[in-house]
Parts: structure tokens; C-alpha cells; sequence
């Protein structure tokens, strides 16, 4: 079966490009950062500190964290115990609750387990952080997206021009740098690229021709 795997920092353009890949090769997309968001939701909520693991653990043990999700016209919707989060996982508090939580052995685990089990129902897209190094080690093609810090931080700078809201460059950059370092030297499954996954570095590329990139690796994978 189809899978493919995108790992990469933040700000590469992982969850736009892994959509449009997706969509035109006519597979699902499954943006697990979106599953590590919706616990961090679940445990706010639930008046948990997300740096206290012993609570989240419990959390997640006694099933009161149940992470889920479904496809409504190729569009990912997430659940957590129930309820679509797919709007509220966005906010900036639920994506630093979800940087806390995602360090947890017991959260990785659910998730991961669960990631697996929907990769092996359909042929499907993943992107993350550690999906070709743990969840898909088996996967058809696996692709780390990655650009400079400095052209991830100009990105960022533009989309939030676009919002109307200005921000200074060297506090991006030095945002953009920070999240690296947190992501590539946290002790359980760091953000690193798979021996054998293929290096895309999109800092002189736009959308359409990284897009483009992908799928060639695609068509080649697939025969
Ligand atoms: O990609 P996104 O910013 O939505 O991810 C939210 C958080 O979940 C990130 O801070 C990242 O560290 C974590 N994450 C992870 N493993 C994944 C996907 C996301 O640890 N496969």
C-alpha cells in the first residue's frame, strides 16, 4: 500500500505541500501534528498543566485523551473524545501545550500506534516530525522538507504580513531557531532525517515547484 512520510522543521511548508501532494495523488493526508495539538487541547481543558507528565500520563492511561480522526470530503477532521477540535487545536496555546506534551513517552505512543493503524487502512500522506525515522519505517517514500532558517522565517514574516501584522525578522529568526533546537534534541524521537529519506530543501523553491519535486519522488516510488 501507498504511504508516504514528510518530516521536517517547522515552517518548511509541510501541511500546505503534504496537502496539495495529497490531493493530487488522489490519497488521504494525515497531519499528525494536528493529533499532538488535539492532546494538548484535552489536557488544558482538563486543568492539567502541560508540563506535569505524571498528569498527562494519567490522563492518557485512564483513555480521557482520545485522539481520533476522520475525513469529510478529503478534508482531516480531529477528534478528541468525541468532539471535532479541527478549528480549536490552531490556537497558539493549544500549539504550545502540543510542543509540552509531545515529549511524553505515553503520548507518542498512543499516537503513534493509532497513526499506524489509519496508514494501514488506505493509502495515505503523513507529515511530522518523526514519521519516516518511527511511525512509517516501512514507507513507500520518504522525503525530509526542509529550508534555511532564514527563508523559513521570511515565510513567516509574509504570512503574517498577509494577516495585517507586523513582526520583526531577527525575532522570528531567532523563533524559527529556538523551535529547531527544542525539536532536534528533545530525548524521545527527535526531529532528524531518515537515513534513507530523501533531502528536499525548499529554500529556493516555491509552493508549485516543491510540490512538483515531491510528486516526481512519488511517480518513482510507486514504479
Ligand atoms: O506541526 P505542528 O506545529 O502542528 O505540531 C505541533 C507540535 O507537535 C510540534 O511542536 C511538534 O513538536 C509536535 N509533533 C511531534 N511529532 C509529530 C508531529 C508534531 O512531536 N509527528
Amino acid at each position: 500500500m501507498l504511504s508516504i512520510a514528510i518530516d521536517g522543521p517547522v515552517g518548511a511548508g509541510k501541511s500546505t505541500v503534504a496537502d496539495e501532494v495529497a490531493r493530487r495523488l488522489g490519497i488521504l493526508h494525515l497531519d499528525t501534528g494536528a493529533m499532538y495539538r488535539a492532546v494538548g487541547l484535552a489536557v488544558t481543558e482538563a486543568g492539567i498543566d502541560p508540563a506535569d507528565e505524571a498528569a498527562v500520563t494519567a490522563l492518557c492511561l485512564e483513555g480521557k485523551a482520545r485522539v481520533d480522526v476522520r475525513y469529510e470530503n478529503g478534508g482531516q477532521i480531529t477528534l478528541v473524545n468525541g468532539q471535532d477540535v479541527t478549528c480549536r487545536i490552531r490556537s497558539q496555546e493549544a500549539g504550545t501545550a502540543a510542543s509540552m506534551v509531545s515529549r511524553y513517552p505515553e503520548v507518542r505512543r498512543m499516537l503513534v500506534r493509532r497513526q499506524r493503524e489509519l496508514a494501514q487502512e488506505k493509502p495515505m500522506l503523513l507529515d511530522g516530525r518523526d514519521i519516516g525515522p518511527v511511525v512509517l519505517p516501512n514507507a513507500s517514500l520518504k522525503v525530509y522538507l526542509t529550508a534555511s532558517p532564514e527563508a523559513r522565517a521570511t515565510r513567516r514574516l509574509n504570512q503574517l504580513a498577509e494577516k495585517g501584522e507586523t513582526a520583526d525578522f531577527a525575532t522570528i529568526l531567532a523563533e524559527v531557531n529556538a523551535r529547531d533546537h527544542q525539536d532536534m534534541t528533545r530525548a524521545v524521537d527527535p526531529l532528524r532525517q531518515a537515513e534513507d529519506a530523501v533531502l528536499v530543501d525548499s529554500s529556493e523553491m516555491d509552493f508549485e515547484e516543491t510540490v512538483a519535486a515531491i510528486l516526481r519522488l512519488a511517480e518513482a516510488a510507486n514504479g
